[in-house]
């Protein structure tokens, strides 16, 4: 139902809509453990060119993503495919709602041939939200991951996934058959602030969306990730990770909100490095093979060298 209200023209088309919901000037002030690196380094520049010449949006520039300047200062950039407007407006997102654009049949070799310039060893290729397709965008995503297996050989392929919310199983399995190494959707936060954070999507759909990718293809590593800060208590994370390993997740990755514009949802407070530090030693003994959990952690965070660490946990505990 909300699907076709969106399908039916509620989407406003404009860049940066009503996504606002709670205009605030309260914010805690940002602690010192928030520090950043300019983005000013001959690498930053260098990543930037080439996404510019490959016409290709990042989610590193879409989000105003913290580690822009250190990601890119090493060329590590998180594709965005399918266009820079997304069906959603999730409080927490910089990316602008609205009516979205027509697919680039061309953007998965361009996306491909960046990552053979960028000489990425992994990628992390993610999307806006597309319900506006009958698939979701899923055989673009396919068509994007055999794109670079194609043209960047030896590189491995992450992609970050969307719910599907509004496709049949088909759209999930379009995107495993290509065979992606690691499976990602975030969960985002706890249940209980969905309606607030993730009005337009379902936590348990979101768990079944990974738990069935895993069942798809027990080989594919998949991994997912929540943001604290946002209003949860250390009760509700606890559930999240046993909710997540229930569904097979592999890796999870915890990171600090950060309130992109006054309009997008508050920052409730800033958790300290001692409390991520909690966190991820709960979630190693609640069985996850990889934990991330520091405030500048992002999905695509240092991604290319947790891929490694997560292979060889994998065969360490497998014993091999
Ligand atoms: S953490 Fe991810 S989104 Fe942020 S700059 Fe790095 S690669 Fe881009």
């Amino acid at each position: 139902m909300i699907g076709k209200l969106v399908r039916d023209l509620k989407i406003p088309d404009q860049r940066h809509p009503e996504k606002a919901h709670r205009p605030d000037n309260d914010q805690p002030r940002k602690p010192s453990w928030i520090r950043v690196k300019a983005p000013t380094s001959e690498g930053y520049k260098e990543t930037r060119d080439i996404i510019r010449g490959q016409k290709l949006a990042t989610v590193c520039e879409e989000a105003g993503c913290p580690n822009v300047g250190e990601c890119w200062g090493q060329g590590h950039a998180t594709m965005m495919i399918m266009g820079e407007i997304c069906t959603r407006g999730c409080t927490f997102c910089n990316v602008a709602t609205g009516k979205p654009q027509a697919l680039d049949a061309f953007e998965p070799g361009r996306v491909a041939h960046a990552v053979s310039q960028l000489g990425l060893k992994h990628v992390v290729v993610t999307s806006v939200d597309r319900d506006d397709l009958e698939d979701g965008g899923a055989e673009h995503f396919a068509q994007t991951i055999r794109a670079i297996r194609h043209r960047a050989q030896g590189t491995t392929v992450e992609v970050l996934v969307p719910d599907f919310l509004k496709c049949g199983p088909e759209a999930l399995e379009t995107v495993v058959a290509a065979r992606p190494d690691v499976f990602n959707h975030n969960l985002e936060t706890v249940p209980g602030l969905y309606p607030e954070v993730r009005p337009g999507a379902r936590y348990f759909h979101s768990l079944r969306l990974l738990q069935r990718a895993k069942e798809l293809d027990p080989q594919i590593f998949t991994k997912s990730g929540i943001m604290v800060g946002l209003g949860e208590d250390r009760q509700g994370v606890m559930q999240v990770m046993d909710d997540m390993r229930a569904a097979g997740v592999d890796f999870l990755t915890i990171g600090q909100y950060l309130q992109p514009t006054p309009k997008h949802h508050r920052v409730d407070r800033f958790v300290t490095p001692e409390e991520f530090a909690s966190y991820e030693k709960a979630a190693y003994g609640k069985g996850f093979l990889m934990v991330s959990a520091t405030p500048l952690t992002r999905s695509s965070y240092h991604a290319g060298e947790d891929f490694a660490r997560l292979r060889a946990a994998r065969l360490e505990r497998l014993g091999a």
